[in-house]
């Protein structure tokens, strides 16, 4: 026999078992999004290397070493997508969109970074981000909170928390760099490697280590939301008011600056302890110069990115609604007279319970290999036609899980008797 092959480190097969989780929570959240007014878009899996080193930034742990990229015969470096934000806004100024008015979409898909795979963290993942272009005001940052929350409310998802904090504009941003490394250059000696290096290349990530040996220093650092412009004070107001009269919880982390270079004013992440240290399932924040900075006309965007493997993690973990089936029931039609009555049965099950899984029975054996077919496919319930049943029109129900006791009852009487039991 051949030597076996196995799929790549830290990127995993979607077996047959694990897929209706995600088919439905996918399905949850392209209705929900839908409903908000927001549209797909799709770009290619595959960019040029300069569409995510312009958009994310250089210096940004993507960009440095965690993106899978090779070079043409033609010299030109290409790239796996590591992130979506950067080709949608390539998508967007390629094809003129923003000069149409605002722009809701979303997107869905594979993203490829080459990281340390472990619970949570895989080289291959799946996202779903939300981007909207050409709208400043804060209500539509408060839109994406609102449909976020809304989200975990469908989903069932408890103890995620939104930690929100404002970058500023650019100028804040930038006079604030120096206020902060005039600040760890006077503890020099007490910054690790990496915060070295990022005090002369990207010194706001130095906030974001998970060291704990420089957390007092880091706690004691001036903050940016002190040294704040007017305007992104202002803004930052009046998201937090939406956020109120919306009845969404938020916490204030000062240290929150995101790991991509290119955000300003609102930042935000929905968190959650259950997951260890992946502990961020969706987060996003204000782009307002990355169009421009990508050749487009200046337009303002505001988007977020939420992480499908660490939510369906977290789904598993909470036991939550989204992951109980919707029940199943296995047709067994007995003899040649109920083939017809089945197919008939079968067909007003599915317009009264659109959510139930039906397996009609197709072998025509026997009453015990019907069951055995109908225990094989893991059906919660048989819904028997035999003779006695056609005499009667009726039919029979019979729980398999619980082996509960077989009832003859009408159609609809059956139909009410599904409905009172629809998730399992
Ligand atoms: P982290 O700090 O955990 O590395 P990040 O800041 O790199 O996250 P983003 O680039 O903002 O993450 O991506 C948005 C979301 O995508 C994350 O919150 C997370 O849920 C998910 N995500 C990011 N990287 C991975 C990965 N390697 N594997 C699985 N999910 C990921
Ligand atoms: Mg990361």
């Amino acid at each position: 026999m051949s030597k076996k092959i196995q799929a790549i480190r830290g990127m995993n097969d979607l077996l047959p078992k694990d897929s209706e989780l995600w088919l439905k929570v996918e399905r949850i959240i392209i209705d929900l999004f839908t409903s908000y007014g927001y549209k797909n878009i799709r770009t290619p899996i595959v960019e040029k290397t300069e569409t995510f080193c312009r958009a994310i930034g250089e210096a940004t742990d993507i960009v440095e070493k965690e993106m899978y990229s090779w070079k043409e015969s033609s010299g030109e470096s290409l790239s796996l997508r590591p992130e979506g934000t950067a080709s949608v806004v390539r998508s967007m100024i390629e094809h003129n969109l923003p000069r149409e008015g605002i722009q809701k979409v979303f997107y869905q898909g594979a993203m490829f970074r080459h990281e340390r795979p472990q619970k949570g963290r895989y080289r291959q993942f799946h996202q779903v981000g939300v981007e909207v272009f050409g709208a400043e005001d804060a209500k539509i940052d408060a839109e994406l909170m609102m449909m976020t929350n809304s989200l975990w409310k469908k989903l069932g998802l408890k103890n995620v928390v939104l930690e929100i904090n404002t970058l500023g504009s650019q100028e804040a941003r930038a006079s604030y760099r120096e206020i902060l490394v005039e600040y760890f250059n006077k503890y020099k000696d007490q910054l690790d490697e990496d915060s070295l290096r990022r005090l002369s290349s990207n010194p706001l990530r130095i906030l974001d280590s998970k060291n704990k040996d420089m957390q007092s220093l880091i706690n004691s650092a001036p903050k940016l939301i002190e040294h704040l412009d007017d305007a992104s004070a202002e803004h930052f107001q009046q998201f937090k008011n939406y956020l109120e009269h919306l009845d969404i919880e938020y916490k204030i982390n000062t240290r929150l600056v995101r790991g991509l270079d290119y955000y300003n004013r609102t930042v935000f992440e929905w968190t959650t302890t259950d997951l260890g240290s992946q502990g961020t399932i969706c987060a996003g924040g204000r782009y307002d110069s990355l169009v421009e900075k990508m050749g487009g006309k200046p337009t303002t965007a505001v988007g977020f990115a939420l992480g499908l493997e660490r939510l369906m993690l977290l789904l598993e973990e909470q036991n939550s609604i989204a992951t109980k089936s919707n029940i199943s029931i296995y047709i067994v039609a007995l003899g040649a007279k109920a083939q017809i009555k089945s197919m008939q049965i079968a067909s007003s099950l599915h317009d009264a319970l659109p959510d139930a899984i039906l397996y009609n029975d197709i072998t025509l054996g026997s009453f015990k290999s019907q069951f055995k077919k109908a225990d094989k496919a893991n059906a919660n319930y048989a819904l028997i036609i035999g003779e006695e049943e056609l005499n009667n029109n009726q039919v029979s129900v019979k729980p398999l899980i619980d082996q509960g006791s077989q009832q003859s009852m009408d159609l609809d009487s059956a139909i009410n008797y599904f409905k009172d039991n629809t998730k399992v």
